[in-house]
């Protein structure tokens, strides 16, 4: 079989690294913990090692092994549709795709599916969600028509789903407050009622006025953004087919009537400015303002912010809108669901295979790829699910795309604020505002996303300061998750596994500094120490951590600037201006290149609807060839 034809080793070339972090750490309980995993470490290493001896061919424990192939056989030297990437837009696509009878390849250059929807065992033992580790934005078709769950996804549904502890002394003997969120409206208002009675009031208001706003942009998702070079440049034909473009965009409106103006000011006010309109209370404000900065780099202060707030609350699971749950088994099992299911239906996936160009005929249209290893895959049609800078700066001949498109693209705003830490810790944080159990299982709001550093919305506005001089923030947002407390099988027994998505990170240091090993262990530092104040005995409580900073998120996923959603979720890179005014249908310049990841409408998150909906574009594209 060709290299790189049937792969998961199950560990990934950062292994190592990761896992030597993990010695030096002092602390008696840690020792303890370590020696527990060691033993487990050293059985998965070997594996890893004979995997990685293995290469191709025979298959890995059978505990290690998670990735897709083509089960069929070799590369063949031409498809009907080549898809760059295996991000789990790419193998939404290629699902799609393969469905309506267009026979379809999948390459992707790292060991291992998904993207930045993975499960990396990282530190042996541990299984991380590596980049994203929520699932709410998925459109609910994709789960239907896939037949995920027919395809092993399984779901563990969040609820409570939010809650930000106060650091404060509690009075009275009591323990510090803290403000829980879930899907009970009379519970959510006692809690709210802690801290003003008046917002707990106003908080069924908001849910059903952002609700609808949720609804109306439902539709818009689902399909290509009006067409405006139809329009424009179109023949009469192509004219009037456009015009059905336009019909998303008047259901929105019809939703929303005469409340449009409040809405519109949502889409562009500050987040701060929404919900001052709304609510009182500090610790309320800033744990829903954390929604609208999430991913972002801006404050809950700057214009704007309300769209990413309403990103975040336009989901659902099961039926339940607005609701985020944990994948069984971590990200990766999402993309390998998907992954089945277009394998199912006769489409190959390539692992450690990267495209090193796109192909075009003379006469201007695409006609394939050129593979890094030399190899020549020919195919109609050629979709992208990598970055818009990856795709048509580096892959793409620069001669067959207008200077100004080239131009605007490069001009994308990739900026991000994030650093991942992934930690796996040998007991669960035991929470001043919320003690754990006397035999330390799980509590409610251990499932939850916990929020810290997060109880005003002016902390989150000096922290994002802070990276606006150039530095990690001092006290960074941390949204902390631990995805174990409902899924066991991510870690050793009584240990588990916590994400940390931490904000604000710039990509590029002041006074010179480059993001080293020193400054990462500085930054992750910080952090703990900020969670030690909250849960003490936190740090005492780590066995291993994977640090990802901007450069690092770029380098491991080719994110751009680190950028967790190909580039940013502004208003000006939104809908028919995304990536770039005029392109937004999945085509480009060039004949025959469709982009069909987060890059293209509707943007970032684990969604799905731009590799749906691009898979329907290219396939009308196919059959009018
Ligand atoms: C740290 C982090 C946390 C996040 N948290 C969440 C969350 O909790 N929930 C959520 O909904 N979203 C989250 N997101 C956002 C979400 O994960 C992404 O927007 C989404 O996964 C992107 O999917 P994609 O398929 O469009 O692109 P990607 O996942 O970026 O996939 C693109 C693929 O193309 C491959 N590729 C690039 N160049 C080449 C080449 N030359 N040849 C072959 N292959 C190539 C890449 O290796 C990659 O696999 C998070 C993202 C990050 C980074």
């Amino acid at each position: 079989m060709a290299q790189g034809q049937v792969r998961q080793l199950g560990c990934s070339s950062s292994s190592l690294p990761a896992f030597s972090l993990l010695l030096p750490l002092p602390g008696e309980a840690r020792k303890a913990a370590c020696k527990q995993i060691l033993g487990l470490a050293r059985a998965e290493m070997a594996a890893c090692g004979r995997g990685l001896r293995r290469a191709v061919g025979a298959s890995p424990h059978p505990a290690l092994r998670r990735a897709h192939s083509d089960a069929r056989g070799r590369l063949k030297p031409e498809y009907d549709a080549v898809v760059i990437g295996a991000g789990h837009n790419g193998l939404v696509a290629a699902a799609y795709l393969q469905r309506l009878g267009v026979n379809t390849a999948v390459f992707e250059r790292r060991h291992v599916i998904g993207g930045a929807a993975v499960t990396e065992e990282i530190i042996p033992g541990f299984k991380f969600s590596r980049a994203s580790y929520l699932l709410s934005l998925l459109r609910p078709q994709i789960y239907t028509e896939l037949e995920l769950k027919k395809h092993g996804l399984r779901l563990h549904l969040r609820n409570p789903h939010s809650f930000t502890p106060m650091l404060e002394e509690g009075t009275a003997g009591k323990v510090p407050r803290s403000l829980l969120l879930g899907t009970d409206m009379a519970e959510n208002q006692k809690q709210i009622a802690q801290f003003s009675r008046k917002d707990a009031q106003a908080f069924p208001k908001y849910e059903a006025f952002m609700n609808r706003l949720a609804l109306a942009i439902d539709p818009l998702l689902d399909a290509a953004p009006v067409d405006m070079e139809a329009f424009q440049r179109g023949s009469l034909l192509q004219r009037l087919k456009s015009l059905s473009t336009l019909k998303p965009l008047l259901q929105a409106g019809r939703i929303l009537g005469a409340q449009l103006p409040q809405y519109y000011q949502v889409l562009t006010a500050p987040a701060v400015k929404v919900l001052d309109q709304w609510f009182e209370s500090e610790p309320l404000k800033a744990t829903l303002a954390t929604d609208s900065v999430i991913g972002a780099m801006t404050s809950p202060y700057i214009p704007g912010s309300g769209y990413v707030l309403l990103h975040h609350v336009m989901g659902g699971l099961e039926g339940m809108r607005g609701a985020w749950g944990y994948v069984q088994g971590g990200m990766g099992a999402l993309s390998d669901a998907i992954a089945s299911s277009a394998t199912a239906h006769g489409a190959s996936i390539f692992t450690e295979k990267t495209v090193a160009k796109v192909q075009v005929s003379s006469g201007g249209r695409v006609q394939g790829v050129v593979l890094q290893d030399g190899s020549e895959v020919r195919s109609k049609v050629v979709l992208s699910s990598a970055s818009p800078h990856i795709t048509f700066l580096k892959l793409t001949p620069q001669e067959w795309l207008p200077e100004e498109f080239v131009e605007r693209i490069s001009q994308l705003d990739t900026q991000s604020p994030v650093t991942k830490i992934n930690v796996a810790v040998n007991r669960l944080p035991d929470f001043l505002a919320a003690p754990n159990a006397p035999r330390g299982q799980p509590l409610p709001h251990h499932q939850c996303s916990i929020h810290l550093n997060c109880e005003d919305t002016l902390l989150l506005h000096q922290a994002f300061e802070d990276a606006m001089d150039g530095l990690p923030s001092h006290r960074p947002m941390i949204e902390l998750c631990i995805p174990s407390s409902l899924d066991p099988t991510l870690a050793p027994p009584g240990c588990h596994v916590i994400s940390l998505f931490t904000q604000y990170t710039p990509y590029t240091l002041a006074a010179g500094k480059a993001w080293d090993e020193q400054e990462r262990n500085a930054h992750a530092d910080r952090v703990c120490d900020c969670i030690e104040a909250y849960a003490p005995g936190f740090k005492d409580s780590v066995v291993g951590r994977d640090i990802l900073t901007p450069p690092d998120l770029e380098r491991v996923f080719g994110l751009p600037g680190g950028n967790i959603f190909h580039c940013a979720m502004a208003l000006d890179q939104l809908y028919f201006a995304r990536p770039v005014p005029l392109h937004s249908s999945y085509r480009c310049p060039l004949r025959g290149l469709y982009l069909c990841g987060s890059g293209a409408h509707p943007g970032g998150g684990v969604m799905g609807a731009a590799g749906r909906n691009a898979a329907h574009v290219v396939f009308r594209d196919l059959r009018s060839m």
